[in-house]
């Protein structure tokens, strides 16, 4: 009996879907306008190399999260007041 063994490295077992923030592959020369690094090679709208791209994502998810969890919380607000108006009304 054939044992396999297969190996994968995480971090290129397939590519992520394209672009990525500010980030696409490609063939023209731009800076990024986050970190400012010169002659990076991208698609024509890159703007962004990837690490930027990756930590503006992750920067703007947080973001994202804070203002659904206040967002949540002003809801069940209106929501308790909502309820205690309902209880004056019958
Ligand atoms: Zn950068």
């Amino acid at each position: 009996m054939t044992e396999y063994i297969v190996k994968c490295d995480a971090f290129d077992h397939r590519q992520p879907k394209f672009p990525v923030g500010g980030y696409a592959p490609g063939g023209y020369v731009f800076t990024c306008r986050l970190c400012n690094e010169k002659n990076l090679i991208g698609a024509k709208r890159s703007y962004q190399c990837f690490p930027c791209a990756i930590e503006t994502l992750v920067y703007n998810l947080s973001k994202t999260k804070q203002e659904l969890a206040s967002i949540t919380i002003e809801h069940n607000e209106l929501k308790n007041a909502i309820d205690v108006l309902k209880k004056y009304e019958k």
